[in-house]
């Protein structure tokens, strides 16, 4: 089984609906640390993509991507913006030319999309961001591909992983972002940007249970 162009058509376009669902949850998280944006600003950038999805209907996986990526970059402030946008962009790059994914690239495109959040944000795991949901999703989704799961249960697991990672930034004190500005008074929240990066992996795990 592999995954298809339609497959990671129909994950942006679930993917966007989840956030439109999901904006005042979002926001009123981004609200208890930050500056309750977070849910507006992924909704804004998500609703400019949708409405770009007929211009790469035909395109390869890696352009989807890409066009996904720029996208937020070019319509969303503040970090979480520019991050999502390298995540895709990563994702993208890493996709490029393809039509199918195998677990083995989707593994990769995750990996990159990492290591591309990290060079920009420069978060390490446990400063309570997004890289706290995406770092044991992609360690679970490694470890699923090297014991030879399905694409189904690797996905599964990933997005169960990337679960825990955002229920374990509650306790933590924020070591970046606007949220680290709180100090110790941003322990006890969950951290909105692992939260959106949780449904991303959920919508995905959905897409091609
Ligand atoms: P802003 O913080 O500019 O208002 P958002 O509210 O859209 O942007 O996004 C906030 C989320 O971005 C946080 O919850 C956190 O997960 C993530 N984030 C913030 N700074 C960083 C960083 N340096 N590295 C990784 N993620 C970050
Ligand atoms: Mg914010």
């Amino acid at each position: 089984m592999a995954i298809e162009q339609k497959d990671v058509l129909e994950w942006v376009n679930k993917y966007a609906g989840v956030i439109t669902e999901n904006r005042q949850y979002l926001i009123d998280l981004d609200s208890a640390i930050g500056d309750a944006d977070h849910g507006e600003n992924m909704n804004r950038g998500f609703q400019a993509v949708v409405k770009k999805m007929p211009e790469v209907a035909d395109k390869d996986i890696g352009s989807v991507l890409k066009m996904v990526g720029m996208t937020l970059l070019s319509t969303v402030g503040g970090a979480g913006g520019p991050l999502y946008g390298t995540l895709f962009m990563q994702m993208g790059t890493k996709s490029a030319g393809k039509m199918t994914l195998d677990l083995k690239d989707w593994c990769d495109m995750l990996d990159a999309a990492l290591i591309g959040v990290v060079a920009r944000g420069k978060a390490v795991l446990g400063d309570k961001t997004m890289v706290d949901a995406l770092t044991p999703a992609l360690n679970t989704l490694k470890d699923a591909a090297q014991n030879g799961k399905t694409i189904a249960e690797a996905l599964a697991e990933s997005a169960a992983a990337a679960e825990k990672g955002m229920k374990d930034t509650i306790p933590l004190v924020a070591r970046k972002g606007r949220a680290s500005y709180l100090g110790e008074r941003s322990a006890g929240h969950q951290d909105p940007g692992a939260t959106s990066s949780y449904f991303l992996l959920k919508a995905a795990a959905e897409i091609w249970k």
